[in-house]
């Protein structure tokens, strides 16, 4: 029996993982959830799986919790405050860590887990993204294991060379390159002169997958695959040039490993979170999803065609960011999360959002990602400047 923490149990990924614990209550028992301020699902969370903490970081919230649960016969212990959030994400008491919070938010929460050697399973890229040298010498260091929940990490983990110590590094290990695919979101076949104009309900309605309101405008503007091009640089300790992202429609491709020798290797199957999340919960055993199987024949074909750096500027500035290196893709990250939400307030339009991001990238000097406090003072400069240029 495996006792898990989720954090950000009531989000997208939230959701689906506990659709997948609940299918397997014999091999997992829930430690704690964790959620900003929906008490409403957060109670129901409770009244079905009967955690042992429950975690709202806003405190109004975990009252109104705390006074729900009293009329229930749930005996969750309820807590608030961001020290609530490392602390089940390291108590001893649980053994795998569901990393789903959205943005900066989820860092220091994961970065607790990867203190205190749990499994970490990694949806929060943007956690990474911020700090991936320090964050993995702490996964390394504390012999915390990584598992990636994002999809084309998944694939791509599920794809790569087994049998290795340093599971992160696979550089020298045959591999060429990895390729990232792209559904190319909402507006990949719009024309670049109609992006000016869009909404945020255009922008969230995304073609294949249903996810939270920030990575949908992510997966839009595809900083989403950008975010995923550094994810996967420290995930796999490839370099820029060894990461390429391909669109790919019908998302039934999650991401391929192209090898020395000319073997491609491909993870497919339908879009649905639930597939990595049982992955990484299982690993390295396999579990049911809940999934419905694959049909190849009734997906019929499969499309795959070059991404426009130019219609998206936010993979380029992606790119750019990770070879500037040391704070600069916290930079970018934390330029993108006010630019969206700028973008959601429809204080900004669409287009906006990437040269926002580049004009922070460009007057913020980037410094070495050496210490927490820096990437976070980084990070805080960067959404102080990003604000001052939307206002
Ligand atoms: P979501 O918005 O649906 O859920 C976010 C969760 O985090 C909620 O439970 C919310 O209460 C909590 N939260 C939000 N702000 C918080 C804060 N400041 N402090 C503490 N908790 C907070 O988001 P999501 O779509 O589930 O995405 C979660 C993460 O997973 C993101 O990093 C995203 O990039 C990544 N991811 C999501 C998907 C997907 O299909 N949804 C796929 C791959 C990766
Ligand atoms: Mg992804």
């Amino acid at each position: 029996m495996k006792s898990v923490t989720i954090l950000g149990s009531t989000g997208s990924i939230g959701v689906s993982t506990l659709d997948v614990l609940g299918r397997h209550p014999e091999q997992f028992h829930v430690y704690a959830l964790t959620a900003h301020s929906s008490v409403d699902t957060m109670l129901q969370q409770c009244q079905q799986f009967n955690p042992d903490i429950a975690v709202m970081l806003d405190p109004v919230a975990a009252e109104k919790l705390q006074t729900a649960i009293l009329e229930t016969t749930v005996t969750t212990r309820v807590m608030s405050g961001p020290e609530a959030l490392a602390y089940v994400a390291s108590s001893a008491e649980t053994d795998y860590v569901v990393a789903a919070i959205v943005g900066a938010a989820g860092l220091l929460p994961t970065l607790a887990a990867a203190k205190s050697g749990k499994r970490i399973l990694l949806a929060n890229k943007e956690a990474l993204v911020m700090s991936g040298a320090l964050f993995m010498s702490e996964v390394q260091q504390n012999n915390a294991t990584l598992l990636p929940v994002d999809s084309e990490h998944n694939a791509i983990w599920q794809c790569m060379p087994v049998g290795d110590e340093q599971r992160h590094q696979f550089d020298g290990k045959g591999v060429r390159k990895i390729i990232l695919t792209a559904s190319g979101g909402p507006f990949r076949d719009a024309d670049i002169t109609t992006l000016d104009n869009v909404t945020p309900e255009q922008a969230v309605a995304h073609p294949n997958w249903s996810m939270g309101q920030k990575i949908s405008v992510d997966s839009a503007t595809m900083m989403n695959k950008g975010l995923e091009v550094i994810e996967a640089h420290w995930l796999f300790g490839l370099s820029s040039q060894q990461i390429e992202v391909v669109l790919h429609r019908q998302s039934i491709v999650h991401s391929m490993v192209d090898y020395n020798d000319g073997s491609v290797l491909a993870q497919m199957g339908n879009p649905d979170m639930r597939t990595p999340i049982a992955n990484t919960l299982a690993w390295p055993q396999r579990i049911d999803s809940g999934v419905a199987p694959l049909d190849l024949v009734a997906a019929g074909r499969l499309d795959f065609a070059t991404a426009d750096f130019e219609k998206f500027p936010c993979l380029r500035l992606a790119y750019q960011a990770l070879d500037a290196g040391g704070t600069s893709t916290a930079i970018l990250n934390a330029a993108n999360e006010v630019a969206v939400d700028a973008f959601l307030q429809r204080q900004i339009k669409f287009t906006d959002i990437a040269k926002l991001i580049e004009k922070v990238l460009h007057d913020l000097p980037a410094n070495e990602a050496s210490s927490l406090e820096q990437i976070l003072a980084d990070d805080a400069a960067a959404r102080v400047l990003a604000s001052e240029l939307v206002a």
